[in-house]
Order: structure tokens, then sequence, then C-alpha cells
């Protein structure tokens, strides 16, 4: 006798939320899914989760879902339900016909962090092999592109060199622009367990994050830096190490290339380094500085944890690099305990980056003019692949502005809310003549939409995610997808209907496929996944069971390279019209614009987003508590309620970005990194006034 709410099968998967990447029993009834069950040999999560993968799901069978595909001639025009068929000849021949019309280079792809490595190599093949351009990017442009930059620059490759078991051997830990608690709660229990048994911590961000707050947790440094001068601080940290002598020089002469480190060495030993010259700046007390400098460089194993708050800069890239540098100062890489860990934001960023998403990078990271590695490309998919770069986002949105781009495939992507500049997201968007998106419900980017093709859950596919610490983890399909297809049944037909012979009937096939031509996944297979559970890329003949941890005798590259890091002043200043910095951040039981967790029971524990702001702020405009408020700056404007904190410092705010009607993109700048056009959210100045509500 089956009682109403009892499970009747299980299979494990993996959290579509975060970088964490936690396993789960998803436990069925039938087609419906009754509950999903923390797995206790999860290697990610050992039975661990939070509320928003145990309980979040709600919004795989949302009545909001849009099961069919559908077509209008222009986005003035009513969504007319078509079949598959019809959507995949239409999209086919309208891309045809823009490249006949326009060129080849006027077309190409977006791929999604939320969709499996599977399909996110499906669709930058589609564009490589079947648009015949390298048009193809991925929203890690608007969060970690500048850890791809930093840590392939410096160490040899864009990913973070530990496994998270690593925290249970660190001393000391600096978290920096992140807020593991809300952001990565799994791996932040983990840290919090390892602050207990006596490591210390040190905290960089403008924010009194919960990790500086918990009573149970005293932070031993908070250094609460003005937004926008991540750069000048971590740079400083290594003023401090090198002018008192307390580098690593075994490891440094060893490991690295010691002229480089000279060089470097004397430029971080200037005195506009110090913490003294840089305290008016940064606002950071010297003292605090200087003492955790200490710290980190004599207080045994020294990890380095950082998010958003790093990347998300017009100097993201830099300070990227300015932490690499400090590791290697300090010999803090190649063992349990150390290391330099960028925790991701999506659950498959990693994975999306990997898999040759970026306009410059084949899958694996190696750049597109790399003639060995296109001729593998090109002879097994009888193709001759571009040697330029293709266009970035913003570089495709700029290009549809003047003209010369006509039209773009998006996968599980809301560019309009999740990009920089709303109106010129929308301008580039509009100027298109076909503009295909692929999702589950009909977001904000398809009211630009002349195609939407309807996506599916990870609940209704195989596949795999890739997690911050490279752990590659199965994706099982427990239910039929809704709409008949996974995304990457649907990226195969259009290519298809597109001329191209792709007959994939399972996705590790593709995953096979990745294993041939991509050194680093050379030895992994679903066999190989089903047997260990997951394995850490690179994972191949020298390493058959992956690599928890990187960079042990070698680096990726070599040496080590330190780079000089000069600190330049974002173009976003305050003034007397906008005197306040606006950073931004996220909540635990939320994701990102809440286009999942707002359909679900998690909205129970978030209402709305509301500015923080220091109570002499808000005293200076009479402002209370829970007032309405307007937030001003030079891009536009938005409302939100006013909650007054000791959180932020008096002339910094903060606000969380879960709901559309919080706008946070109509407010920031367009400034981006100078390496990778990664936005530069976190800083934006902004003006805040009594109002009376939206
Ligand atoms: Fe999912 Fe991240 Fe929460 Fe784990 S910590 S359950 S991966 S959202």
């Amino acid at each position: 006798v089956i009682q109403i709410g009892q499970p009747e099968h299980s299979k494990v998967t993996t959290c579509a939320y975060c970088g964490v990447g936690c396993s789960f029993k998803a436990e069925m009834r039938g087609e419906e899914l009754v509950r999903m069950v923390p797995y206790k040999d999860g290697k990610a999560n050992r039975g661990h989760s939070c509320v928003k993968g145990r309980f979040a799901y709600g919004y795989s069978t949302h009545k909001d879902r849009i099961l069919n595909p559908m077509i209008r001639e222009k986005v003035s025009d009513p969504w007319r339900e078509v079949t598959w068929e019809e959507a995949y000849k239409h999209v086919a021949s309208e891309f045809r016909r823009i490249q006949y019309q326009y060129g080849r280079n006027s077309i190409g792809g977006i791929t999604s962090s939320r969709c499996t490595n599977e399909e996110t190599y499906l669709v930058q093949k589609l564009v490589r092999a079947g648009f015949g351009n390298n048009n193809v990017d991925t929203c890690a442009r608007v969060c970690h592109s500048p850890t791809g930059y930093g840590l392939n620059k410096t160490f040899g490759t864009s990913a973070g060199t530990q496994d998270f078991d690593s925290v249970e051997h660190t001393d000391v830990v600096i978290v920096i622009g992140a807020n593991p608690t809300d952001g990565h709660p799994v791996f932040a229990s983990r840290l919090k367990k390892r602050l207990r048994q006596g490591a210390k911590l040190i905290v960089i961000d403008p924010r009194r994050i919960d990790l500086v707050r918990s009573p149970h947790i005293k932070a031993a440094h908070h250094l609460p830096l003005r937004p926008g001068t991540n750069v000048a601080v971590v740079t400083s940290l290594s003023h401090v190490i090198v002018t008192e002598g307390l580098f690593n020089e075994k490891f440094i002469r060893e490991r690295c290339d010691w002229d480089e480190f000279q060089d470097w060495a004397a430029f971080v030993s200037m005195p506009e380094h110090s913490p003294e010259a840089i305290e008016q700046l940064t606002g950071v007390p010297p003292q605090a500085l200087r003492e955790a400098a200490r710290l980190f460089a004599t207080g045994g194993n020294g990890a380095i944890y950082y998010g958003l708050g790093v990347t998300e800069h017009s100097q993201g890239s830099t300070t990227v690099m300015a932490i690499a540098n400090l590791a290697m100062a300090t010999g803090n890489i190649g063992r349990k305990g150390v290391g330099v860990n960028p925790l991701r934001g999506q659950n498959n960023v990693q994975g999306s980056c990997d898999m040759g998403s970026f306009p410059h990078e084949l899958p694996g990271y190696r750049h597109v003019s790399d003639d060995t590695t296109r001729d593998i490309f090109d002879k097994l998919w009888g193709v001759k692949l571009q040697n330029e770069p293709g266009l970035r986002i913003p570089n495709m949105l700029d290009a549809a502005v003047d003209g010369t781009f006509k039209g773009i495939y998006i996968q599980g992507e809301d560019i309009l809310q999740s990009d920089p500049d709303t109106k010129h997201v929308a301008a580039g968007l509009a100027a298109m003549e076909c503009v295909v998106v692929q999702d589950l419900f009909l977001n904000e980017t398809a009211n630009y939409a002349h195609v939407f093709l309807p996506g599916s859950t990870f609940l209704e596919k195989d596949g795999t995610f890739t997690n911050a610490e490279r752990r590659i983890n199965r994706v099982r399909k427990v239910m039929s997808p809704l709409n008949g297809y996974a995304d990457w049944e649907v990226t195969q037909t259009l290519a298809q209907a597109m001329g191209l012979n792709w007959n994939y009937t399972h996705p590790s096939q593709i995953m096979d496929e990745v294993a041939l031509t991509t050194p680093s996944f050379a030895g992994v297979s679903y066999d190989l996944l089903e047997k260990e559970g997951s394995v850490q890329w690179p994972c191949n003949e020298k390493a058959p069971l992956g690599t928890p941890i990187m960079h042990i005798d070698s680096f990726a590259r070599g040496k080590g390279k330190f780079v000089r890091t000069e600190y330049v002043a974002t173009d976003e200043r305050t003034g007397p019209r906008f005197p306040l910095l606006l950073t931004t951040g996220r909540i635990l039981s939320q994701y990102n614009v809440g286009a999942q967790t707002r359909r679900t029971d998690n909205v129970m524990w978030h209402e709305e987003d509301r500015l923080e702001i220091h109570a002499h702020d808000a005293e200076l405009r009479g402002i209370r508590d829970g007032d309405w408020v307007k937030i001003s700056s030079r891009s536009g404007e938005t409302t939100l309620r006013a909650l007054i904190t000791d959180r932020v410092s008096p002339g910094v705010v903060y606000t969380t970005f879960h709901h559309p009607t919080t706008q946070a993109n109509v407010i920031t700048t367009d400034f981006t990194d100078w390496a990778t056009n990664c936005p530069e959210y976190k800083v934006t100045a902004v003006q805040v006034g009594a109002s009376n509500g939206p």
C-alpha cells in the first residue's frame, strides 16, 4: 500500500542553484517529486543542504512554465503557438537568411550556467560549427570572467585550486567580497566549523557580513573597505608582507619566477602601497590591515575565498591577480588547507567556462588562435573554425545597435535582467531581426524575442554540472520533460535543421566527445562518474581519479607568475549629487533575479529587497526604518523600503536584487572590468531620498 506522500523510487542528482553543487536524492512518486533529501555520500555536501536545494524545486512544475514553442513576426505581435518542427524550421531559415544578407558573423549564441555541461558544449558547437563564427558567450561574462583571466594569467588555469575538504586543514582564512552564509551556505557551514575549531578569520568586505557578526565566530579582523578599493587593500597586504620580510622565499624560488617576484616586490614595497598611505582612499584602519597581513603570512596554512565582490569591478581581473600574488608570496598554494578559491555563484558557471563558452576559447580554455587545438575540432566536426575571437555579449549588443549583428540564440539566460545597462540591452535586442530565447518561463528578455523555445529543468534531463571545486557531478533525469524535450535535444534538432549531422542519443556521448577533445577531461566518462560518484578535473592519464588540489608540484603554466597590480580608481565617483556608494548581494532563501525561487515556497522567507542604510545617513535624509526611499544614480532610479542597520558603514548602502521590481541594473553603471568586460555591479554612486513608494 502506497501512502500519500511516500516515495516509490529515487535517483541521486545535483542541486541546480549555487556553485557548491550539493548532491540530493530526488524521491519520486511516479512523475511527481515528493522531496529532495540531501545525499550523505555527496562529496561536496556530505548530507548537508540549504533551504534552496532542499525546498525550492516547486518552480519545476509551476503554472508559468511555457510548454509549447511560440513564434511572432514582430515583438509587438501576440505569440502564436507552433509545433516544434515549425519552430526549428523557422529559426534555421531566419538564421541562414540573416547570414546570407548580413554576413557570417551577424549571428551568435549565449550559453547558460544553469544548463548542463553537455548542453553548453552543444551550444558553443552550434555557434562555431553551425554559425561558422566564434560569437558565443556565457553569463560568466557578468560574474566570474575576471577569475578566468586572473587565475589563468598567474597560475595557468581558470579554476579554484582546492577541494572543499581542504578548509578542514586551514589555519587562517581570508574571505573577500563574498558572503558564504547567504551565497554558499553548505560551504559556509564547513568553514564555520573550522573557525569554531580555532582557525582565524580575516573578512575584507564593505559590509559586516554574517561571519563578522556571528557571536560564535569572532573574525580576527574585519577590514571594511570602501567599495571599489579591493586592489589597493590586497596590494597593501602584500606591501606589509614584503617590507617586513614575511614572504616565503623558499616557495617563491622553487615555484615562481624569482626575477618577476623581485620586480613585483619592488612594486608593492613602494610607500604609496603602505596601509597608512591608502587609509584615506580605502577607509581601512592601517593597524588592522598590518595585523591582518602578519596573521596571514605567519599563521600557518592560509586560504583565500572570494566571490563577486572581487570580480564585479572595473578592476576585477586585477584583484584576482593581486589575490594570486598574495597566495604565492606566502607559499599558500599546492597543498591542503591553502589556495585561492573563487566561490562560484551559479551551479554550472565553472562548467560553462570549461566547455568553451567564451568567444576566445575552445573547450578546456584553449585559445581559438591555437592551430593545434583548432585542428582537433576541425577534423572531428568536419569544419574549418575561425581563428579570431568572436564577440562578447556587450560587443554583440553594441554591434546590434550599430546594425551589423542581427540574430541570437539565448539558452537559459535573462540578459535583460542580468546584464548591466538595461536600456542598452533592450536597444540591442530590439535592433535584431531574430531573437530566439530558450527558457522555462517567459523571462524579461523574451519581451524582445521572435521565437520562444520551452526549456527543461534539471529534474528532466541527464547530464553533469561542475561545481566551484571543479567537481563534475551527475545530473539525473527523474521525470519526463514537461515540454517533451531536454535542452540538449532541442539544440541538437536545431543544429540538424541548420544542416549539421548530429546524432547524439544520450548526453553521455556528448561527454565522450568532450573527453576526446579536451585534455583536462580526457578521463571523464559517465561510467567513471557512476563508479566514483564524482571527479574533479583535471581527470586524465596523469590523474585517472581526478585532482582535488591543483598546482602541487608546479603550476599549470610552469612557474607561477607575479603580476604588478596597479590600483586605478573606478570612473564611478561620488560627489554632491550622488554622495553614497551602493553595493549589492544575496540572501539565503532566494537566488539571483528570483525567476526560480520566487516560484517556490521559499518566498515565505523573503518578501522584498530592501535598501540597507546606516542610521547616520538615514537621519541626514529624514528616513525612518521601513520608509519608501528613492535611489537614484547617473543611470536611473528605483524605489525600495529602507532598512536602517549598522551592517553598512556611513557612506555605503546595500541591497539584494531578487525581485524584478528592484531593478538594480537600472541604476548600476556601464563601467566594466578592463580585461573581460565583467560589469562593475558592486560600485554605484547614488543619492537616497524619501519617496511615496513605487
Ligand atoms: Fe544548492 Fe548551494 Fe544550497 Fe547546496 S548550498 S543546496 S548547492 S543552493
